[in-house]
């Protein structure tokens, strides 16, 4: 999906009352960003939920756009230790750029701002990978990033809001492929079950696979949303989520 590029894959930009957090800047982010208007040299972070490069493929152009090119000290950068230590994905040169860089680890809570946000558990994939609850002083929303499913995933996410990142229609890898990669994902069932037990009021699929793309993700995420009750919203590009309809559906 990435390497065709049938949907973007520059990540999740989340503007929380004016602190601007940037998610997985994967290939194309720069330029999409630009597309959109906007502004990286605003970012007040930028957080790597692993070292993939679907999800950090743009990450130092980030930091550098985020930094006016390394003139201005400024901004935050998460990613785990294995993005910065073994096989770094964070370039040397630019890592004195931003005010800090912080290392992810189970269980820690960060601060941005007036945001603050949890790596609640070491997920299950190949590299070292955390989802994130955040909480603003108004919203509590969890984003479960690439993992496998595993008994008491869901007990460590919560809030309103529930973004999941789902690759895989079922958990059958094609003959063909060289490695169970894909196996390392959530499948829709998976995503389902998630769905069911943390129970948020809004759920949003992201980072189809190709079987996921082929069926149509809107049909699957309607369809979900019939069976469990829930609000499930499949992402697309440049979608926008607006915090203000939580508020306006109360
Ligand atoms: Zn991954």
């Amino acid at each position: 999906m990435v390497s065709r590029q049938l949907l973007a894959s520059g990540g999740a930009w989340i503007d929380l009352h004016g602190t601007q957090i940037l998610v997985d800047p994967g290939p194309g982010c720069l330029v999409h960003a630009i597309n959109k208007k906007l502004d990286p040299s605003r970012l007040d972070a930028i957080i790597l939920s692993h070292k993939h490069l679907d999800h950090s493929g743009d990450i130092n152009v980030m930091i550098e756009a985020m930094t006016a090119g390394g003139t201005r000290k400024r901004g935050l950068v998460f990613a785990p230790g294995d993005a910065l230590n073994q096989d770094p994905v964070i370039l040397h040169y630019i890592r004195s750029y931003p005010l800090q860089i912080e290392v992810l680890v189970e269980g820690g809570t960060y601060q941005v701002n007036d945001i603050s946000f949890t790596t609640p558990i070491r997920h299950q994939h190949s590299v070292e990978t955390y989802g994130f609850v955040f909480r603003s002083p108004y919203h509590t929303f969890s984003w479960i990033t690439d993992t496998k499913y595993f008994e008491g995933l869901a007990s460590h996410y919560t809030g309103e809001v529930l973004i999941l990142n789902v690759a895989m229609l079922d958990s059958k890898v094609p003959s063909h492929y060289l490695m169970t990669l894909p196996l390392d994902h959530l499948s829709l069932a998976d995503a389902g079950r998630l769905v069911e037990l943390i129970k948020p009021r809004v759920a949003i699929l992201t980072h189809f696979g190709m079987k996921i793309w082929r069926a149509g993700p809107r049909v699957l995420a309607e369809r979900m949303s019939g069976e469990k009750g829930i609000q499930v919203i499949a992402a697309s590009d440049g979608m926008t989520f607006d915090f203000l309809q939580l508020e306006n559906k109360k």
